[in-house]
């Protein structure tokens, strides 16, 4: 548990409302929208104190790996009227009644914010264990009043994703051999062209991702700005 704040970024929408992201680790994440929360991806171990913190107005799980889903930290941060969106094993992994299951394509809503699934999955041979198309995990790409933003989740670029437009603020998981190699995220940036891109889910295994290799590699993305966050 770390004493220290954990940092945010702040935009502001068209008609002036404020998103706030805050960083915890890997693809844990909070993000306020227009006065209510939404939690990415909670787990304990990052949270510090799930208990301590504001409570959710909302939580988007895209699969259910131990270091994106605890049963214990949704029931720590859940509060009144939660709306839990998430893929449908982790939906089975939860009380009845608690979670929306959707599946990759689906659309819904959360906290005034529409949301969209993409499917997220391993493409390259002997990875796609880590995360078969067939079991259904999800990405998210959220619109918050116009600032639309891609949280990718666990999985290597897919046609969906590499389709992907107007987008303003993309997180994709870097590291090795679970998620995408650095060129793999290139790749991606140079298809979708965000603003800003938050590289995230870089650590947590032996292999190094590299950043500043990543930074690189994006450098020719007009109009990109690469914003690392302790997301290891
Ligand atoms: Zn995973
Ligand atoms: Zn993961």
């Amino acid at each position: 548990m770390t004493t220290q704040a954990n940092p945010t970024d702040t935009f502001t929408t068209k008609s002036g409302k404020v998103l706030t992201f805050t960083f915890f680790a890997h693809s844990t994440m909070a993000i306020d929208f227009d006065g209510r929360r939404i939690y990415t991806d909670p787990v304990a171990g990052f949270l510090g104190d799930p208990a301590a913190l504001p409570k959710a107005d909302a939580m988007l799980i895209g699969h259910h790996h131990y270091d994106h889903f605890e049963a214990e930290a949704v029931e720590a941060l859940r509060g009144a009227d939660c709306r839990i969106l998430c893929d449908v094993t982790t939906a089975s992994m939860l009380p009845e009644g608690w979670a929306v299951a959707l599946h990759p394509g689906d659309s819904d809503s959360v906290v005034g914010a529409e949301v969209v699934t993409l499917p997220a999955y391993n493409t390259s041979e002997g990875h796609t264990d880590f995360h078969p198309q067939s079991r259904g995990d999800i990405g998210f790409v959220v619109d918050f009043d116009g600032v639309r933003v891609y949280i990718a989740g666990d999985g290597e670029p897919t046609d969906e994703m590499m389709a992907l437009r107007d987008i303003d603020i993309a997180f994709l998981p870097v590291n090795q051999p679970y998620t995408m190699t650095e060129q793999q995220a290139s790749a991606v940036l140079h298809a979708i062209r965000p603003r800003v891109f938050y590289p995230y889910h870089y650590g947590q295994v032996d292999h190094r991702t590299d950043l500043a290799l990543l930074s690189r590699l994006v450098s020719d993305i007009e109009g990109l700005e690469v914003r690392i966050r302790p997301m290891e």
